[in-house]
């Protein structure tokens, strides 16, 4: 446990590193003057070049924190990062909450129109949850959930990000995917919950477990609200529900031009998506 101590004579490690530097930035002719600190987690060569192009540094400004002479501080900011993952995180699952896909997908969604490559999102909802935890409690309810979340983890690619929307509704989050991709990444995923064996105090009843899915793609070629995209798979989960559950339903693409989307299959919208990025 570090003291308030430790953590001040580093800062006065920092703040002599600093006044080495660029003395102007501790003391003045009126006296000191404030230098604010943040400690940051990442200080690769990306994060660096990403920091210095938004930020425009001094070179003083922006500096590593050697661990082996800043150990408080390396632990206050590991810290930081414990709590800010927690805060973030869905405790059950491990999965991401909706704050961190909002913000992922708001992201995502900039990073598609400008580079073209598609976004796919994925609405999962479990079939008849209810019937499994009526059937066999609660507990082997939420160790469902916890498989279910297990399978997801295992299918995505390190890029993409699994969400828990809340109680038994799950999203993937694709970056660089198209439909047709995220199609075959949902489909194994899809036969992995089917395949899922569970515990239940009444097997005789046990029911298999299902989920119903939504696909919804971006290409970014028309600014879409993120809430659209939602909504899009949104529709596309609710279709998979009325049409008998235990399917995957692809929304029609929303971003080609209204002639190529309407009654067309959505297979075609991705031919007719691929036709157009190569003659434009
Ligand atoms: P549908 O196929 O239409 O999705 O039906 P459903 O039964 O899955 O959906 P419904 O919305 O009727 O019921 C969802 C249930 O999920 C009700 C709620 O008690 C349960 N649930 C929500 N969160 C949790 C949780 O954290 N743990 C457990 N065990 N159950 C939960
Ligand atoms: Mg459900
Ligand atoms: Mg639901």
């Amino acid at each position: 446990m570090d003291t308030s101590h430790d953590v001040l004579a580093e800062l006065e490690i920092l703040r002599a590193e600093i006044s080495r530097l660029k003395p102007d930035a501790v003391y003045n002719d009126n006296g000191p003057v404030a230098v604010l600190f943040r400690i940051l987690d990442d200080f690769s060569r990306p994060r660096q070049a990403e920091l210095e192009s938004r930020l425009n540094p001094l070179p003083w400004m922006i500096m590593p924190l050697d661990g082996e002479l800043y150990p408080a501080l390396t632990r206050i900011q590991q810290k930081i990062n414990d709590l800010s993952h927690a805060a973030g995180h869905d405790h059950l699952t491990g999965l991401a909450l909706r704050g961190v896909f909002e913000q992922t997908l708001h992201s995502e969604m900039e990073r598609t129109r400008r580079s073209g490559l598609s976004l796919s999102l994925a609405i999962l909802d479990i079939d008849d949850f209810k019937k499994i935890n009526d059937i066999c409690g609660h507990v082997h309810g939420d160790l469902v959930l916890r498989s279910v979340a297990a399978i997801l983890r295992d299918n995505i690619r390190q890029s993409d990000l699994g969400v828990r929307l809340g109680g038994e509704e799950f999203a993937i989050l694709m970056p660089d995917t198209t439909q047709t991709s995220g199609a075959l990444l949902l489909a194994r995923v899809m036969d992995a919950v089917r395949n899922l064996r569970f515990d239940c105090p009444n097997p005789a009843m046990k029911p298999q477990v299902t989920v119903s899915v939504g696909l919804a793609c971006y290409k970014g070629f028309k600014k879409l609200q993120p809430q659209e995209l939602v909504e899009m798979a949104d529709q596309a989960l609710y279709a998979a529900k009325q049409s008998g559950k235990n399917r995957l339903v692809k929304s029609p693409f929303r971003d080609i031009s209204p002639e190529l989307s309407s009654h067309t299959l959505v297979d075609s919208d991705e031919k007719n998506y691929l036709f157009r990025a190569l003659s434009s």
